[in-house]
């Protein structure tokens, strides 16, 4: 008669609807990606890192997330890459003279920390608040606005003079292309490190 325990769904209920777009607030999200720890989700605060991704992270939480081995350690996927204290570049930060400190933050509202801008540009000054690309080299740390690299064209670092390459510039917060072209490069590092150390050990064999 059908009715034998076995329901054949209907079609209704088989498609489903469109997926609900969920309105994601961009200035919240800007403001946890320049202003706040990938690993911890606390404020930055110097020594500040980044991985060749250009996520951002507070130093200290990236060294407790290493030396955590507990059996149920959250999995962070931002920071799968994370292996070593190596995988990460302590970054050379200018500090933005107009920057009060976080004692004039006296409301405690998130979205007041647009106005305190921690971080500049030392080459042209821009601020470091989500609104202006910025990159750091990864041969020294030392981090820029996008428009200083590519407004003063010059293969030594301008702060601290350190040579550099264009595949050392590692854009922060990137978009998902610039990621995607980030974690390319990121496996070629590693790839390059693994095959140096693999012909150091021959050279090393063939000298006995
Ligand atoms: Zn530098």
């Amino acid at each position: 008669m059908g009715c034998d325990g076995g329901t054949i769904p209907k079609r209704h209920e088989l498609v489903k609807g469109p997926k609900k777009v969920e309105k994601v607030d961009k200035n919240a999200e800007l403001i946890a990606r320049w202003y706040y720890c990938t690993l911890s989700q606390e404020k930055l605060r110097k020594p500040v890192v980044a991985c060749e991704l250009g996520r951002l992270y507070n130093k200290d939480a990236v060294i407790e997330y290493l030396l955590d081995k507990s059996s149920d350690k959250p999995i962070v996927e931002a920071a799968s890459h994370i292996r070593s204290i190596k995988d990460v570049k302590e970054l050379n930060l200018s500090d933005n003279p107009a920057w009060k400190g976080d004692k004039g933050d006296t409301k405690g509202d998130r979205y007041d920390d647009l106005h305190y801008t921690r971080f500049i540009c030392p080459v042209v000054g821009v601020e470091m608040n989500g609104r202006h690309k910025f990159c750091f080299l990864y041969s020294c740390g030392c981090v820029f606005s996008e428009r200083a690299l590519k407004e003063v064209k010059t293969d030594t670092c301008h702060k601290c003079g350190v040579p550099f390459q264009e595949d050392d510039i590692i854009t922060l917060n990137g978009n998902k292309e610039e990621v995607e072209e980030l974690w390319k490069r990121m496996e070629e590092r590693k790839l390059k490190a693994k095959l140096a150390k693999v012909l150091k050990y021959f050279v090393f064999c063939r000298n006995f």
